[in-house]
């Protein structure tokens, strides 16, 4: 019986656990937010991983269609293509931080977590001179640290209220899953970039979103920039 019964907190403690880590409500290690409010007919395009020789192709499309988006990049992508970083920053769009290397954070000590966020928050100003407000962790993995190191580099942790797997689906499923799952004050995640990859293949997601802002744009819908959609209205 005892038995059972500590198998059992242990279950609740590690989905608990699990919950804090990558639950995209979560606030456990630090502020985050995964929607915009409601009310309005706003919505958020992130991209993360870049900047890498693919991200101009989705410029096009966003420029085309006069649409901000916010660009969660890695440090030493920055670094290998400063030129990229600035291109983003020369449009409506903002920059937030996405690590140095895309490690997997969980589990890190402390210094450790504040040194790939600080030398990806220099990288990024360096090239722009943009300073990012806004954080995504690696995989959506946060943990003890992040609360610290977000006070003093200033950034709010965001997350998303839908995914579109672009790593893996084709396009026309990464386009149902979004527009699917779009609604007031939604933040869509996507990827111009996969992790520390040079030149990665986002040719599906670059084919989504050829099909996921005239869509929206149709339903009604307007893209703001992760900043501007948790701005009251
Ligand atoms: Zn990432």
């Amino acid at each position: 019986m005892t038995s059972t019964r500590s198998l059992l907190f242990a279950g609740v403690a590690v989905a608990g656990m699990a919950w804090a880590v990558r639950g995209r409500s979560s606030q456990a290690f630090g502020p985050s937010v995964w929607r915009g409010k409601p009310g309005r007919k706003a919505v958020a395009l992130t991209f993360d991983d870049g900047p890498s020789s693919a991200t101009l192709e989705i410029l096009d499309i966003l420029a085309e269609y006069k649409t901000p988006a916010t660009f969660f990049q890695c440090g030493g992508n920055v670094l290998r293509a400063p030129e990229i970083s600035q291109a983003v920053a020369a449009g409506p769009h903002e920059i937030g931080n996405h690590s140095y290397s895309h490690p997997n954070l969980s589990l890190s000590r402390p210094e450790q977590i504040m040194d790939e966020f600080a030398r990806a928050q220099d990288a990024i100003i360096h090239a722009t001179s943009v300073t990012p407000a806004l954080m995504r962790a690696p995989y959506g993995v946060r943990w003890f640290g992040f609360r610290a190191m977000q006070a003093r580099l200033g950034l709010t942790g965001v997350m998303w209220t839908v995914i579109g797997r672009d790593w893996t689906l084709p396009a026309q499923a990464i386009a149902g899953r979004v527009l699917s799952n779009i609604k007031d004050g939604a933040i869509i995640c996507l990827h111009d970039g996969r992790e520390m990859k040079p030149h990665p293949d986002i040719s599906r997601t670059v084919e989504a979103v050829r099909r996921i802002v005239p869509s929206a744009l149709e339903r009604g819908y307007h893209f703001e920039t992760v900043s501007q959609l948790l701005t009251e209205n």
